[in-house]
Formats: C-alpha cells, sequence, structure tokens
C-alpha cells in the first residue's frame, strides 16, 4: 500500500488550511494517511480530515507527545515509519514542522526538501529557493522522502477518505523530553480572518510611518472584512507585532487580493505574497519594485489615498 504520511496542523483540535493542501497533494501520490498529534481531537476534526481524503488518521494525542517541544513527534513519525514503510512524509513548510521533518531525516537516514511549492508523481518537487527567487526540481535520492510544502501553495479539493482511526502507542525515549512545554500563550486573534486564511490583506510597511499610523491600515482592512499585514521593517521598528510579517522570514499568503502600501517590494518580502491573485500596490515612488509584481498600481501618497479608499467602500 502506497501510504503517505501528512502531520496535521491544528490550533486547539481545529484542523488547519495547511493540512488539507497537504492531503489533497498526497492523494495525487498514493493513499493519505493523517498523523495526529496533541489534544483536541473530535469527530469534527475527523470529519474534516476524512473529507479530504485521509483513509487512515493515526492518533498520538498522548501527553508524552503534546506537552514537549518537536522531539517527541520526530520520533513518533520515525516509528511510523518503521513500522508502516510509507512512501513519503508530508509537512507543512512551517518553523516547528521543518524542525520536525530535519530530526525524522537523521533518524531515519533519510532526505528532506523543503519549501517546496509543487510535487508530482514521482515525488519530484518544485522548491522555492533565495526568498522566492528561483524555483528548482529536486528529488530525494536517499531513504523515505520527507517533503515540507509550502502553506498556500496548493488549492485544496474534497475527495473523501475513510478516516479510519487507529491509535498509536509507542514509548517516547527521555531524551526527546529534554524540553517540556510549560505555557501555551494565545496569538492575539481580534475579529479579522486569520492572516494566512484570509481572503484579502492589507499590509503595511515602512512608508506608513509610524505604529498610531497602522490604524489607517486596519480601518481599510476592516472595510473589506481583511487580513493585516506588514512588512519586516513596519515589524522590526515595532510598528506592528512580529507575528503579522509577512516574507521569507514572516508568514506566506496567498489572497485572492493583496494590497501593499508603502512597501517596496524587495525579495524577501515578495516570498510571502507573490503567488496572491491579484495585487494592489500603493506608493509614492513610481520606480518601486513592487509595480513590477502589481496587477494594479496607485502612485501617491497612502495617507491621502488610503482614508479616501476606506470611505469609498464604507459607503457601498
Ligand atoms: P522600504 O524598503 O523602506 O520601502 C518603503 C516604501 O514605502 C518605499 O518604496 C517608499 O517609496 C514607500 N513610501 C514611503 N512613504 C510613503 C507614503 N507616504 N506613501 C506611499 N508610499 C510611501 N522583509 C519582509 O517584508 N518580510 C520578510 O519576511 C523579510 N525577511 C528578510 C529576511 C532576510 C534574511 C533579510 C536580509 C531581509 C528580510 N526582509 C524581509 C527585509 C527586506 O529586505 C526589506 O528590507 C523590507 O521588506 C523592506 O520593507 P518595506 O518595503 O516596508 O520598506
Amino acid at each position: 500500500m502506497s501510504e503517505i504520511l501528512v502531520l496535521v496542523e491544528h490550533v486547539e483540535g481545529q484542523v488547519k488550511k495547511v493540512t488539507l493542501e497537504l492531503l489533497t497533494l498526497a492523494r495525487k501520490l498514493g493513499t493519505p494517511a493523517a498523523v495526529w498529534t496533541g489534544a483536541g481531537y473530535s469527530p469534527d476534526a475527523q470529519a474534516r480530515l476524512a473529507e479530504y481524503g485521509a483513509e487512515k488518521i493515526y492518533l498520538a494525542d498522548s501527553a508524552e507527545v503534546s506537552d514537549y517541544v518537536v522531539a517527541p513527534k520526530a520520533e513518533l513519525l520515525a516509528h511510523l515509519v518503521t513500522e508502516r514503510s510509507p512512501i513519503a512524509v508530508l509537512v507543512a513548510a512551517t518553523a516547528e514542522a521543518k524542525e520536525i521533518a530535519g530530526r525524522l531525516a537523521i533518524k531515519i537516514d533519510s532526505g528532506v526538501l523543503t519549501d517546496v511549492v509543487g510535487i508530482e508523481d514521482g515525488l519530484v518537487a518544485d522548491q522555492s529557493i533565495f526568498g522566492g527567487g528561483i524555483n528548482v526540481r529536486s528529488r530525494v535520492t536517499k531513504g523515505v522522502p520527507i517533503v515540507a510544502i509550502r502553506p498556500n501553495a496548493t488549492p485544496v479539493e474534497a475527495a473523501a477518505g475513510a478516516g479510519a482511526e487507529e491509535r498509536v502507542t509507542f514509548t517516547v525515549s527521555d531524551a526527546a523530553k529534554g524540553a517540556r512545554i510549560v505555557e501555551r500563550v494565545k496569538e492575539e486573534k481580534g475579529a479579522r480572518p486569520e492572516l494566512t486564511e484570509a481572503a484579502i490583506v492589507v499590509s503595511g510597511g515602512r512608508g506608513v510611518g509610524s505604529a498610531e499610523k497602522f490604524s489607517i491600515i486596519e480601518e481599510l482592512a476592516d472595510s473589506l472584512g481583511a487580513a493585516v499585514g506588514a512588512s519586516r521593517a513596519a515589524t522590526d521598528a515595532g510598528w506592528y507585532p512580529h507575528q503579522f510579517q509577512v516574507g521569507q522570514t514572516g508568514k506566506t499568503v496567498s489572497p485572492q487580493l493583496y494590497i501593499a502600501a508603502g512597501i517596496s517590494g524587495a525579495i524577501q518580502h515578495r516570498a510571502g505574497m507573490q503567488t496572491a491573485k491579484t495585487i494592489i500596490a500603493i506608493n509614492k515612488d513610481p520606480e518601486a519594485p513592487i509595480f513590477e509584481l502589481a496587477d494594479y498600481g496607485v502612485v501617491g501618497d497612502l495617507h491621502q489615498i488610503i482614508p479616501q479608499l476606506t470611505e469609498e467602500i464604507t459607503k457601498r
């Protein structure tokens, strides 16, 4: 059986969209088997995973796995690779899952591909490297391939799987229990949609000018029901929290509409937003590189343009 293990990402039991993307990809390559770690598993989670093609769901929701940082999850996957001989392991290209992937590769003596944006039969992957500047085709040539897929790179498609649950029992080593999670701090969420899952994102950069002025970005976002993002210049300056940074060292977004205000369009920023369907740039410099990428550009001062735009949208 050509099973493909998919490490599930969830927030308190809510399956994240990236997992549905991974399951969609896994279906094209073999038989998807979801691997659930941590608390919060429920009939809803089971239904969601099955809806997107999970034939099997391996459950490892014991505190032994969920109370410790990454290492037990790598041991769990290594255990499943040994027991089940899957043809590949797919994880999301998030900071945590990439660390799990690296640890797993050492344990099972295999190779890892990260920042993969597409994968086809034969497990040939397209990788986005150098901050999204170059795409390369790669394949793992040794052991069971471990592939870290970038969130928002794959359109999700539902297709029912059996969703058969199987509890996994294995012993976590003492070494893997070296770093225990003592507290989980919830990200501030507010009423806006989650950045990586939003259909519209309005992002501000250095051109916004101050933390206080970010209110105009928020007001435009709220008029559109959008999430707010920021460039690294804005988050490094302390104008907006780091969790909202878009780019190579921030979040990857792929909304229907991305509005970049006062953002020059550095390659590291593009890496996190260039797959947006429609890009609108607002910048006072007509030579700003963001205009090369934008579908629509407005040359001018964002402090004049954005409040007018918000007013017009709110009127409708
Ligand atoms: P700037 O480049 O300074 O651009 C500001 C823009 O605002 C200019 O184009 C200017 O014309 C315009 N402007 C100014 N005033 C106004 C106004 N009143 N109205 C309209 N337009 C105005 N950056 C990221 O964003 N995300 C990342 O994840 C990231 N990761 C990085 C990783 C590494 C390893 C490195 C080296 C860099 C990374 N960077 C990242 C930084 C990146 O190189 C840029 O420095 C950054 O994106 C610049 O942010 P910015 O466009 O807001 O600022």
